[in-house]
């Protein structure tokens, strides 16, 4: 006879890291979550050192994450299969971080009206 109880294992698996983020995600980079980037996702494509196309290591779902070094603070967006073949295929990236200051190399002479924590609002 079997019992589920004789195993301690439990039907339903952990859920992974996003199973429970909405479409946006701000997480802060701190000594507990300085790996988490690389714990809970794969990179699969770069656009700076600090923006990547990222799939979840649990389900698989891709988001288009930012790493905030300036402010310590991790960024996720959901996105969807058209925007992951757009950043494969074509190189063409969504606009979310586009206005973040702290997530793209600095270039000189550039004034661009980006700003730091935009979703912090
Ligand atoms: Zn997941």
């Amino acid at each position: 006879m079997r019992d589920s109880s004789d195993t301690g294992q439990s039907a339903t698996p952990p859920a992974c890291a996003c199973a429970s983020w909405a479409l946006r995600k701000i997480m802060l980079l701190g000594s507990d979550t300085v790996d988490f980037l690389d714990r809970e996702f794969v990179r699969v494509a770069e656009r700076t050192p600090w923006v990547y196309l990222v799939r979840c290591r649990g389900c698989g779902h891709p988001w288009y994450a930012a790493i905030d070094t300036v402010d310590d603070e991790y960024y996720f967006r959901r996105l969807t299969s058209d925007e992951v073949d757009a950043i494969e295929r074509n190189g063409v990236w969504p606009t979310d971080y586009d206005g973040f200051a702290s997530v793209w190399p600095a270039t000189s002479g550039e004034s661009m009206d980006r700003v730091r924590k935009p979703w912090s609002k």
